[in-house]
Protein backbone atom coordinates (compact mmCIF):
# COMPACT_ATOMS: atom_id res chain seq x y z
CA UNK A 1 0.00 0.00 0.00
CA UNK A 2 1.44 3.60 -0.67
CA UNK A 3 1.26 6.38 1.80
CA UNK A 4 -1.53 7.88 -0.60
CA UNK A 5 -3.46 5.10 -0.56
CA UNK A 6 -2.93 4.36 3.26
CA UNK A 7 -4.14 7.69 3.85
CA UNK A 8 -7.51 7.34 1.40
CA UNK A 9 -8.43 4.35 3.00
CA UNK A 10 -8.00 5.61 6.27
CA UNK A 11 -9.91 9.03 5.67
CA UNK A 12 -12.60 7.35 3.87
CA UNK A 13 -13.18 4.96 7.02
CA UNK A 14 -14.23 7.44 9.09
CA UNK A 15 -15.31 10.53 7.02
CA UNK A 16 -18.97 10.96 6.20
CA UNK A 17 -19.15 10.29 2.19
CA UNK A 18 -20.74 13.68 1.50
CA UNK A 19 -17.72 14.33 -1.13
CA UNK A 20 -16.56 12.00 -3.73
CA UNK A 21 -12.68 12.84 -4.63
CA UNK A 22 -10.46 11.98 -6.73
CA UNK A 23 -8.07 9.48 -5.41
CA UNK A 24 -5.16 11.87 -5.08
CA UNK A 25 -3.49 13.51 -1.96
CA UNK A 26 -2.23 16.65 -2.01
CA UNK A 27 0.45 17.22 0.90
CA UNK A 28 2.17 20.22 -0.77
CA UNK A 29 1.37 22.81 -3.42
CA UNK A 30 2.63 25.81 -4.88
CA UNK A 31 1.55 28.42 -7.16
CA UNK A 32 -0.48 26.51 -9.61
CA UNK A 33 1.43 23.08 -8.67
CA UNK A 34 1.00 20.66 -6.14
CA UNK A 35 2.70 17.41 -4.97
CA UNK A 36 1.78 13.90 -3.39
CA UNK A 37 3.41 12.24 -0.60
CA UNK A 38 5.32 9.75 -3.68
CA UNK A 39 6.84 13.25 -5.08
CA UNK A 40 4.21 13.33 -8.36
CA UNK A 41 3.29 16.85 -9.67
CA UNK A 42 0.38 17.64 -10.58
CA UNK A 43 -1.62 21.26 -12.07
CA UNK A 44 -4.10 22.16 -10.39
CA UNK A 45 -6.79 23.26 -12.53
CA UNK A 46 -9.71 23.78 -10.26
CA UNK A 47 -7.80 25.92 -7.71
CA UNK A 48 -10.57 24.46 -4.79
CA UNK A 49 -13.50 25.76 -7.02
CA UNK A 50 -12.15 29.36 -7.83
CA UNK A 51 -10.84 29.92 -3.89
CA UNK A 52 -6.97 30.15 -5.12
CA UNK A 53 -7.17 33.09 -8.15
CA UNK A 54 -3.74 33.72 -6.40
CA UNK A 55 -2.30 30.33 -6.58
CA UNK A 56 -1.12 28.30 -3.52
CA UNK A 57 0.46 29.88 -1.05
CA UNK A 58 1.37 33.09 -2.62
CA UNK A 59 4.09 34.43 -0.58
CA UNK A 60 2.55 37.66 -0.01
CA UNK A 61 -0.94 36.14 1.74
CA UNK A 62 1.43 33.90 3.42
CA UNK A 63 3.25 36.82 4.49
CA UNK A 64 0.16 38.93 5.36
CA UNK A 65 -0.19 35.35 7.58
CA UNK A 66 2.20 34.74 9.53
CA UNK A 67 2.81 38.44 10.47
CA UNK A 68 -0.90 38.24 11.66
CA UNK A 69 -0.47 35.19 13.30
CA UNK A 70 2.13 36.65 15.68
CA UNK A 71 -0.05 39.76 16.79
CA UNK A 72 -3.86 38.14 17.20
CA UNK A 73 -5.78 36.11 15.35
CA UNK A 74 -9.29 35.95 17.14
CA UNK A 75 -10.95 38.92 19.03
CA UNK A 76 -14.52 37.61 18.02
CA UNK A 77 -17.06 40.58 17.44
CA UNK A 78 -17.53 41.44 21.30
CA UNK A 79 -14.01 43.82 20.98
CA UNK A 80 -12.60 45.73 17.99
CA UNK A 81 -9.96 44.89 15.94
CA UNK A 82 -7.63 46.83 13.75
CA UNK A 83 -7.62 44.71 10.46
CA UNK A 84 -11.75 44.80 9.74
CA UNK A 85 -11.59 48.44 8.93
CA UNK A 86 -8.83 48.36 6.66
CA UNK A 87 -10.85 45.25 4.84
CA UNK A 88 -14.01 47.41 4.78
CA UNK A 89 -12.21 49.77 3.27
CA UNK A 90 -10.69 47.60 0.62
CA UNK A 91 -14.34 46.31 -0.64
CA UNK A 92 -15.48 49.74 -0.45
CA UNK A 93 -12.82 50.59 -3.40
CA UNK A 94 -13.58 47.71 -5.02
CA UNK A 95 -17.12 47.20 -4.95
CA UNK A 96 -18.14 51.30 -4.71
CA UNK A 97 -20.81 50.08 -1.60
CA UNK A 98 -21.35 51.72 1.67
CA UNK A 99 -21.47 48.65 4.27
CA UNK A 100 -20.19 45.30 4.77
CA UNK A 101 -20.95 42.21 6.84
CA UNK A 102 -18.31 39.68 7.26
CA UNK A 103 -18.75 35.88 7.33
CA UNK A 104 -16.69 32.70 6.75
CA UNK A 105 -18.27 30.72 3.86
CA UNK A 106 -20.10 31.63 1.24
CA UNK A 107 -23.68 30.07 2.12
CA UNK A 108 -22.89 32.03 5.07
CA UNK A 109 -22.34 35.15 3.06
CA UNK A 110 -25.61 34.07 1.30
CA UNK A 111 -27.97 33.59 4.35
CA UNK A 112 -27.01 37.29 5.47
CA UNK A 113 -28.02 38.63 2.43
CA UNK A 114 -31.48 36.32 2.75
CA UNK A 115 -32.13 38.20 5.96
CA UNK A 116 -31.20 41.52 5.03
CA UNK A 117 -33.56 41.36 1.84
CA UNK A 118 -35.95 40.08 4.01
CA UNK A 119 -35.76 42.79 6.61
CA UNK A 120 -35.40 44.90 4.20
CA UNK A 121 -38.81 44.53 2.50
CA UNK A 122 -40.52 44.89 5.50
CA UNK A 123 -38.75 47.72 6.28
CA UNK A 124 -38.45 49.80 3.00
CA UNK A 125 -41.11 48.56 0.96
CA UNK A 126 -43.78 47.71 3.53
CA UNK A 127 -44.45 44.20 2.36
CA UNK A 128 -46.26 42.35 5.22
CA UNK A 129 -44.80 40.45 7.82
CA UNK A 130 -43.57 36.94 7.04
CA UNK A 131 -44.90 37.55 3.49
CA UNK A 132 -41.50 37.76 1.54
CA UNK A 133 -40.80 36.30 -1.52
CA UNK A 134 -37.41 35.64 -3.32
CA UNK A 135 -36.81 34.83 -6.82
CA UNK A 136 -33.88 32.42 -7.35
CA UNK A 137 -32.96 30.20 -10.85
CA UNK A 138 -33.05 26.82 -11.78
CA UNK A 139 -29.74 25.23 -11.65
CA UNK A 140 -28.53 27.40 -8.95
CA UNK A 141 -25.99 27.14 -6.33
CA UNK A 142 -25.57 29.02 -4.14
CA UNK A 143 -24.35 26.35 -1.01
CA UNK A 144 -25.17 23.61 1.17
CA UNK A 145 -27.46 25.28 4.49
CA UNK A 146 -30.68 24.36 5.00
CA UNK A 147 -32.56 27.55 3.49
CA UNK A 148 -30.04 27.39 0.50
CA UNK A 149 -30.79 23.86 -0.53
CA UNK A 150 -34.59 25.09 0.23
CA UNK A 151 -34.38 26.56 -3.11
CA UNK A 152 -32.16 24.13 -5.23
CA UNK A 153 -33.74 22.79 -8.42
CA UNK A 154 -31.49 19.65 -7.36
CA UNK A 155 -33.18 16.52 -6.39
CA UNK A 156 -30.17 15.00 -5.60
CA UNK A 157 -29.51 18.40 -2.84
CA UNK A 158 -32.76 18.35 -1.63
CA UNK A 159 -33.88 14.55 -1.08
CA UNK A 160 -34.61 13.61 2.63
CA UNK A 161 -33.94 16.80 4.16
CA UNK A 162 -36.94 18.53 4.11
CA UNK A 163 -39.07 20.34 5.68
CA UNK A 164 -37.84 23.56 3.73
CA UNK A 165 -37.97 27.32 4.49
CA UNK A 166 -40.95 28.47 2.23
CA UNK A 167 -40.65 32.17 0.45
CA UNK A 168 -38.16 31.08 -2.78
CA UNK A 169 -39.58 30.85 -6.45
CA UNK A 170 -37.43 29.27 -9.11
CA UNK A 171 -37.79 30.66 -12.59
CA UNK A 172 -35.42 29.30 -15.62
CA UNK A 173 -31.81 31.01 -16.22
CA UNK A 174 -31.23 33.28 -18.80
CA UNK A 175 -34.75 34.70 -18.90
CA UNK A 176 -35.64 38.23 -18.25
CA UNK A 177 -39.49 37.55 -19.27
CA UNK A 178 -39.32 34.99 -16.72
CA UNK A 179 -38.55 37.24 -13.75
CA UNK A 180 -40.63 39.91 -15.24
CA UNK A 181 -43.57 37.15 -14.65
CA UNK A 182 -42.44 36.19 -10.94
CA UNK A 183 -42.48 39.07 -9.63
CA UNK A 184 -45.57 39.94 -7.15
CA UNK A 185 -45.91 42.80 -4.76
CA UNK A 186 -43.81 40.83 -2.01
CA UNK A 187 -41.06 40.21 -4.01
CA UNK A 188 -37.98 41.77 -2.25
CA UNK A 189 -35.06 40.45 -4.11
CA UNK A 190 -34.06 38.56 -7.36
CA UNK A 191 -31.03 36.23 -6.12
CA UNK A 192 -28.71 34.98 -9.23
CA UNK A 193 -25.22 34.23 -10.62
CA UNK A 194 -24.01 36.34 -13.08
CA UNK A 195 -22.65 32.84 -14.53
CA UNK A 196 -23.81 29.78 -12.79
CA UNK A 197 -20.79 27.58 -12.05
CA UNK A 198 -21.41 24.52 -10.73
CA UNK A 199 -24.20 23.60 -12.88
CA UNK A 200 -21.47 23.31 -15.55
CA UNK A 201 -20.44 26.86 -15.95
CA UNK A 202 -23.62 28.20 -18.17
CA UNK A 203 -23.14 31.69 -19.62
CA UNK A 204 -26.56 33.77 -20.02
CA UNK A 205 -26.92 35.62 -23.47
CA UNK A 206 -25.44 38.94 -23.48
CA UNK A 207 -28.13 41.57 -22.10
CA UNK A 208 -29.54 39.33 -19.50
CA UNK A 209 -28.29 41.04 -16.65
CA UNK A 210 -28.97 44.17 -18.02
CA UNK A 211 -31.90 43.50 -18.54
CA UNK A 212 -32.35 41.72 -14.98
CA UNK A 213 -31.09 45.25 -13.48
CA UNK A 214 -34.08 47.17 -15.64
CA UNK A 215 -36.59 44.89 -14.22
CA UNK A 216 -35.48 44.76 -11.01
CA UNK A 217 -35.26 48.80 -10.84
CA UNK A 218 -38.72 48.83 -12.05
CA UNK A 219 -40.29 47.00 -9.58
CA UNK A 220 -37.75 47.71 -6.35
CA UNK A 221 -36.73 44.28 -6.53
CA UNK A 222 -33.07 43.99 -4.99
CA UNK A 223 -30.51 42.75 -7.65
CA UNK A 224 -28.27 40.11 -5.18
CA UNK A 225 -25.15 39.05 -7.55
CA UNK A 226 -23.64 35.97 -6.20
CA UNK A 227 -20.07 36.47 -7.44
CA UNK A 228 -18.57 34.31 -4.72
CA UNK A 229 -16.96 31.91 -7.54
CA UNK A 230 -17.12 34.49 -10.12
CA UNK A 231 -15.73 37.41 -8.65
CA UNK A 232 -12.10 38.55 -7.94
CA UNK A 233 -10.73 38.28 -11.45
CA UNK A 234 -12.46 34.72 -12.44
CA UNK A 235 -13.62 35.88 -15.42
CA UNK A 236 -11.20 38.62 -16.77
CA UNK A 237 -13.22 41.27 -15.09
CA UNK A 238 -12.89 41.85 -11.01
CA UNK A 239 -16.92 41.06 -10.66
CA UNK A 240 -18.52 39.33 -13.44
CA UNK A 241 -21.79 41.52 -13.80
CA UNK A 242 -19.09 44.26 -14.95
CA UNK A 243 -19.09 42.59 -18.43
CA UNK A 244 -23.02 44.11 -18.77
CA UNK A 245 -21.60 46.76 -16.58
CA UNK A 246 -24.55 46.30 -14.07
CA UNK A 247 -23.99 47.32 -10.52
CA UNK A 248 -26.51 44.84 -8.10
CA UNK A 249 -27.73 45.77 -4.85
CA UNK A 250 -25.79 43.29 -3.11
CA UNK A 251 -22.53 40.94 -3.89
CA UNK A 252 -21.97 38.68 -2.17
CA UNK A 253 -18.18 37.86 -2.12
CA UNK A 254 -15.97 34.76 -0.28
CA UNK A 255 -13.95 31.65 -1.94
CA UNK A 256 -10.70 33.89 -3.48
CA UNK A 257 -11.33 36.77 -0.89
CA UNK A 258 -9.47 34.55 1.32
CA UNK A 259 -6.76 33.85 -0.74
CA UNK A 260 -6.88 30.17 -0.30
CA UNK A 261 -5.54 30.78 3.15
CA UNK A 262 -8.43 31.23 5.42
CA UNK A 263 -12.31 30.75 5.31
CA UNK A 264 -13.75 34.46 4.92
CA UNK A 265 -16.90 35.81 3.13
CA UNK A 266 -18.45 39.11 2.75
CA UNK A 267 -21.96 40.59 1.58
CA UNK A 268 -21.50 44.13 0.24
CA UNK A 269 -24.27 46.32 -0.02
CA UNK A 270 -25.33 50.21 0.75
CA UNK A 271 -26.93 51.18 3.73
CA UNK A 272 -30.22 51.15 2.99
CA UNK A 273 -29.80 47.13 3.24
CA UNK A 274 -27.34 46.10 5.39
CA UNK A 275 -28.39 48.61 7.95
CA UNK A 276 -32.04 46.72 8.80
CA UNK A 277 -29.36 44.65 11.01
CA UNK A 278 -29.07 45.85 15.06
CA UNK A 279 -27.09 44.05 17.37
CA UNK A 280 -28.02 41.11 18.37
CA UNK A 281 -29.89 40.08 14.98
CA UNK A 282 -27.12 38.42 12.83
CA UNK A 283 -23.72 37.53 13.85
CA UNK A 284 -20.27 34.82 13.47
CA UNK A 285 -17.94 34.14 16.16
CA UNK A 286 -15.80 34.29 13.53
CA UNK A 287 -16.75 36.53 11.12
CA UNK A 288 -14.48 39.10 10.70
CA UNK A 289 -11.42 38.15 12.57
CA UNK A 290 -8.30 39.64 12.36
CA UNK A 291 -6.54 36.67 10.91
CA UNK A 292 -8.83 36.32 7.54
CA UNK A 293 -8.81 40.19 7.46
CA UNK A 294 -5.14 40.34 6.82
CA UNK A 295 -5.21 37.43 4.89
CA UNK A 296 -7.98 39.12 2.52
CA UNK A 297 -6.45 42.40 2.12
CA UNK A 298 -3.27 40.61 1.11
CA UNK A 299 -5.17 38.43 -1.30
CA UNK A 300 -6.89 41.60 -2.87
CA UNK A 301 -3.91 43.74 -3.11
CA UNK A 302 -2.29 40.40 -5.11
CA UNK A 303 -5.45 40.73 -7.27
CA UNK A 304 -4.70 44.11 -8.04
CA UNK A 305 -1.20 44.80 -8.38
CA UNK A 306 -0.31 41.59 -10.48
CA UNK A 307 -3.20 42.39 -12.55
CA UNK A 308 -4.59 38.41 -12.27
CA UNK A 309 -8.45 40.16 -13.86
CA UNK A 310 -6.62 41.02 -17.30
CA UNK A 311 -4.54 37.56 -17.14
CA UNK A 312 -7.68 35.80 -16.95
CA UNK A 313 -9.35 37.11 -19.88
CA UNK A 314 -6.08 36.92 -22.19
CA UNK A 315 -5.50 33.46 -21.13
CA UNK A 316 -8.56 32.32 -21.06
CA UNK A 317 -9.38 33.49 -24.64
CA UNK A 318 -6.60 31.72 -25.93
CA UNK A 319 -7.20 28.34 -24.35
CA UNK A 320 -10.63 28.39 -24.93
CA UNK A 321 -9.84 28.85 -28.60
CA UNK A 322 -7.02 26.43 -28.06
CA UNK A 323 -9.95 23.36 -26.67
CA UNK A 324 -12.28 24.59 -29.78
CA UNK A 325 -9.58 23.55 -31.78
CA UNK A 326 -9.98 19.72 -30.30
CA UNK A 327 -11.39 17.44 -32.17
CA UNK A 328 -13.17 14.43 -30.43
CA UNK A 329 -16.53 13.15 -30.52
CA UNK A 330 -17.31 13.33 -26.81
CA UNK A 331 -16.98 17.05 -26.93
CA UNK A 332 -20.04 18.72 -27.27
CA UNK A 333 -19.08 22.15 -26.43
CA UNK A 334 -16.22 24.77 -25.42
CA UNK A 335 -17.82 27.57 -23.15
CA UNK A 336 -15.75 30.22 -20.56
CA UNK A 337 -15.04 33.64 -19.78
CA UNK A 338 -11.62 34.42 -18.62
CA UNK A 339 -10.11 31.11 -17.30
CA UNK A 340 -13.57 29.86 -16.04
CA UNK A 341 -14.08 27.62 -18.94
CA UNK A 342 -16.46 24.37 -18.69
CA UNK A 343 -15.99 21.73 -21.57
CA UNK A 344 -19.28 19.97 -22.20
CA UNK A 345 -19.18 16.13 -23.23
CA UNK A 346 -21.88 13.57 -24.78
CA UNK A 347 -20.89 11.40 -21.90
CA UNK A 348 -19.73 10.97 -18.39
CA UNK A 349 -16.98 13.39 -17.33
CA UNK A 350 -15.23 11.69 -14.41
CA UNK A 351 -13.88 8.69 -16.18
CA UNK A 352 -12.00 11.70 -18.36
CA UNK A 353 -10.92 13.56 -14.88
CA UNK A 354 -8.94 10.43 -14.31
CA UNK A 355 -7.13 9.70 -17.01
CA UNK A 356 -5.78 13.63 -16.97
CA UNK A 357 -5.06 12.87 -13.40
CA UNK A 358 -2.71 10.30 -14.64
CA UNK A 359 -1.46 12.34 -16.57
CA UNK A 360 -0.67 15.39 -13.97
CA UNK A 361 -3.11 17.22 -14.38
CA UNK A 362 -6.43 17.71 -11.65
CA UNK A 363 -9.45 18.76 -12.83
CA UNK A 364 -12.78 17.81 -11.84
CA UNK A 365 -16.31 16.82 -13.31
CA UNK A 366 -19.49 19.33 -12.44
CA UNK A 367 -22.77 18.26 -13.56
CA UNK A 368 -21.39 15.28 -14.43
CA UNK A 369 -20.70 16.06 -17.91
CA UNK A 370 -18.58 19.07 -18.12
CA UNK A 371 -15.09 19.32 -17.11
CA UNK A 372 -14.47 22.76 -15.28
CA UNK A 373 -11.29 24.41 -15.96
CA UNK A 374 -10.56 27.01 -13.46
CA UNK A 375 -6.61 27.08 -12.89
CA UNK A 376 -5.23 29.97 -10.50
CA UNK A 377 -5.29 33.26 -12.05
CA UNK A 378 -1.65 32.78 -11.74
CA UNK A 379 -0.82 30.56 -14.37
CA UNK A 380 1.93 30.82 -17.11
CA UNK A 381 0.57 30.43 -21.35
CA UNK A 382 3.48 28.00 -21.07
CA UNK A 383 1.46 25.78 -17.96
CA UNK A 384 -1.48 26.33 -19.99
CA UNK A 385 0.13 25.01 -23.04
CA UNK A 386 1.57 22.12 -21.11
CA UNK A 387 -2.05 21.41 -19.76
CA UNK A 388 -3.03 21.53 -23.13
CA UNK A 389 -1.16 19.21 -23.94
CA UNK A 390 -2.56 16.38 -21.59
CA UNK A 391 -5.73 16.70 -22.38
CA UNK A 392 -5.29 16.38 -26.14
CA UNK A 393 -3.63 13.28 -25.08
CA UNK A 394 -7.11 12.07 -23.44
CA UNK A 395 -9.29 13.80 -26.27
CA UNK A 396 -7.80 14.12 -30.25
CA UNK A 397 -9.18 11.62 -31.97
CA UNK A 398 -6.53 12.43 -34.74
N1 LIG B 1 -22.26 30.52 -4.14
C1 LIG B 1 -21.62 30.05 -5.23
C2 LIG B 1 -21.88 30.66 -6.57
C3 LIG B 1 -20.72 28.99 -5.11
O1 LIG B 1 -20.10 28.50 -6.20
C4 LIG B 1 -20.48 28.44 -3.83
C5 LIG B 1 -19.56 27.29 -3.66
O2 LIG B 1 -19.22 26.59 -4.56
C6 LIG B 1 -21.17 28.96 -2.72
C7 LIG B 1 -22.04 30.01 -2.93
C8 LIG B 1 -20.99 28.39 -1.35
O3 LIG B 1 -19.74 28.70 -0.82
P1 LIG B 1 -19.18 27.84 0.40
O4 LIG B 1 -18.86 26.48 -0.11
O5 LIG B 1 -17.94 28.61 0.83
O6 LIG B 1 -20.24 27.83 1.46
Amino acid sequence: MTISENIIARTEKLGAKNYHPLPIVITKAEGVWVEDPEGNRYLDMLSSYSALNQGHRHPAVIRALKAQADQVTLTSRAFHNDKLCVFYEKLARLTGKNMFLPMNTGAEAVETALKAVRRWGYKHKKIPLNQAEIIVCEGNFHGRTLTITSFSSSEKSRQGFGPFTPGFKIIPYGDAAALQQAITANTVAFLVEPIQGEAGIIIPLPGYLQAVRKICDEHRVLLIADEIQTGFGRTGAMFACQWENVVPDVYLLGKALGGGVMPISAVAADEEVLGVFEPGSHGSTFGGNPLACAVAIAALEVLETEQLGEKSLTLGRYFVNRLRELRSPVIREVRGKGLFIGLELTEEARPFCERLKTLGLLCKETHSRTIRFAPPLTITKAELDWAYQRIVQVFDAR
